[in-house]
């Protein structure tokens, strides 16, 4: 495939006027054909209206019709997984394997979607039906469903290029709920963009769907993200990414006349809790597995472990390990120079911070953009009198806090913002025990995980990839899981409504065949 550079706005491509720039290798910094271009305002308002009429009929597609869609989609990514396997490590510094694994996560996902609105029960559709008879006053009849919200705009995010980009996850969450969908191109990888987009593009037209049920546009975030954002046909938001830009997405959107939601998924330091039994007995395997979750992926994950509190008589044999294990690691390239910049930044401001101490790092290697593992180390009541330690440091870094009392730990949790994960080793015995502290883990975060490491999420219905602020914008919602759908929809009640006008999943006759909570 040649890729063209340009934006896809339904059925066309775009012109655009500006530069969006090119893709630039990390590993080389070399830039990458062909120059992208910003989709110019006229293509942004095109985008948009086009969405904004797709939903008209979009909104009442049957849940086959959209599995049908999902499906289609999943199926023309894994027709193009070669050009993927080409472009992809090009563009990210990832290599083949990663985009074969997240090309497959990605796909999962849209079939999950697919079979979730086949099925069709996600509705919640209750039916509370009339009683005419009753006294002192007759009941009318009331139904209700989840409907799907309007066009999204996705701001697709630059360290999973596919699970939570252009056909990610809140694409897929998205156009199940029947949300057209505008996605923003990330610049770090356009051609991934591109090569995704076109597959979505040929899956609606297959489908006979209205064009505008997906455009992916090229520009900068400050200008074409903001438009979109601005725009009164737009009705929710997706992003991930740095917790500046989705808390300037959130202000923009509060700010419209018509306030829309901004699902971000935003910044986490996801803390992990060793107790000292645990400590004691298994020591060097935990250390182990900790080096192995901080650096996977070049810690470039959302539930990196970046603070780990260990008690201060249990934790020798673990950071003895965890030394020599990032001792003897070596650097390697990032997503992009930002990211790498980001990355170095936060290292000194922990290198130089008074009441921290470096354990040990990697050896940083010749190529650019590396980002060299390293882990620090610090006591709870400094890490309290400190007060600036609670920060995403996004990459393969991590800080061990000891402390000595339950107290301290209780005072440690009380000191962190939301977060995606919080996790906890212990025996068994040590775990039973452990009332309070899982009251804790829940008030801070989405998901708690005992006796492992938070990198690696599962896709299913059950799983939670939100927390409360700031590590995404609204903790009562998952961007990961069947959960997801429920951002990009909102329930509406029919009251007294003719059969006829009711839709088919709340008609008398049940003709969707879904489970309904009837009275
Ligand atoms: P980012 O800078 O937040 O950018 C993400 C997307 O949002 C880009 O498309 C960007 O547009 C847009 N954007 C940023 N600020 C905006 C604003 N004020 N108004 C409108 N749009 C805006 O994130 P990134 O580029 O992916 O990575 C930068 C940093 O974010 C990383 O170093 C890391 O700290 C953090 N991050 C965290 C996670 C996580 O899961 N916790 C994931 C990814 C990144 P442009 O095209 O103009 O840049």
């Amino acid at each position: 495939m040649t890729l063209q550079g340009t934006s896809i706005i339904g059925s066309r491509r775009g012109q655009g006027t500006d530069s969006a720039g090119k893709s630039i290798n990390p590993t080389t910094n070399e830039a990458l054909e062909p120059d992208y271009a910003a989709a110019s305002s006229e293509e942004v308002e095109l985008a948009v209206s086009l969405a904004d009429a797709a939903f008209n009929t979009y909104r009442t597609t049957s849940g086959a019709k959209k599995a049908g869609l999902l499906r289609a989609i999943a199926e023309n990514i894994e027709a193009s997984i070669e050009e993927l396997v080409a472009r992809m490590p090009l563009e990210t510094g990832l290599p083949e394997m990663r985009v074969r694994g997240e090309a497959g996560r990605t796909c999962g996902q849209l079939r999950m979607f697919a079979n979730l609105v086949e099925e069709g029960s996600w509705v919640d559709a209750r039916i509370d039906r009339a009683q005419p008879d009753r006294a002192p006053l007759p009941k009318v009849d009331t139904r209700s469903m989840l409907r799907p919200l309007g066009p999204v705009v996705v701001f697709a995010a630059s360290n999973f290029p596919l699970a939570f980009s252009t056909a990610g996850g809140d694409t897929a969450s998205a156009l199940a709920a029947g949300c057209p969908v505008i996605v923003k191109a990330h610049s770090s990888h356009s051609g991934t963009a591109e090569i995704v987009g076109l597959a979505i593009q040929k899956a609606v037209a297959d489908c006979c769907l209205p064009e505008g049920v997906f455009s992916l546009v090229y520009g900068g975030g400050r200008t074409v993200g903001q438009a979109l954002v601005k725009h009164p046909a737009i009705k929710a938001v997706g992003f991930t990414g740095s917790y500046g830009g989705g808390r300037a997405l959130m202000d923009l959107a509060a700010a419209r006349p018509e306030p829309i939601p901004v699902y971000a998924e935003m910044s986490a330091i996801n803390p992990v809790v060793i107790l000292p039994e645990i400590a004691a007995e298994k020591g060097e395997a935990l250390a182990e597995g900790l080096f192995g979750s901080l650096t996977l992926g070049v810690g470039q994950f959302c539930t990196n472990p970046g603070l780990v509190f260990i008690h201060a008589d249990a934790a020798g044999q673990i950071t003895a390990k965890l030394t020599e294990l990032v001792s003897s690691s070596s650097s390697a390239a990032m997503l992009n120079a930002g990211i790498c910049q980001a990355y170095g930044s936060g290292l000194d401001q922990l290198k130089n911070h008074p009441q921290v101490q470096m354990l040990a790092e990697g050896s940083c290697g010749d190529a650019a953009n590396q980002a060299v593992p390293t882990a620090f180390q610090t006591t709870a009541a400094d890490f309290l009198a400190a007060g600036d330690l609670t920060e995403e440091v996004f990459g393969p870094a991590t800080l061990i806090v000891t402390y000595t009392s339950d107290d301290e730990l209780t005072g440690l949790f009380a000191a962190l913002g939301g977060q995606l994960t919080a996790s906890v080793f212990g025996t068994d015995s040590e775990l039973a025990q452990q009332g309070e502290l899982a009251k804790l883990m829940e008030d801070r975060a989405g998901r708690l995980v005992f006796n492992g490491f938070p990198t690696g999420v599962e896709v299913c219905a059950s799983m939670v990839h939100g927390g409360p602020f700031p590590a995404t914008s609204d903790g009562r919602s998952s961007s990961v899981g069947t959960m997801a759908i429920y951002r990009f929809s909102r329930a509406v009640c029919y009251q007294d409504c003719p059969d006829a006008l009711l839709p088919d999943e709340l008609k008398d006759s049940n003709p969707a065949g879904i489970k309904r909570s009837e009275v």
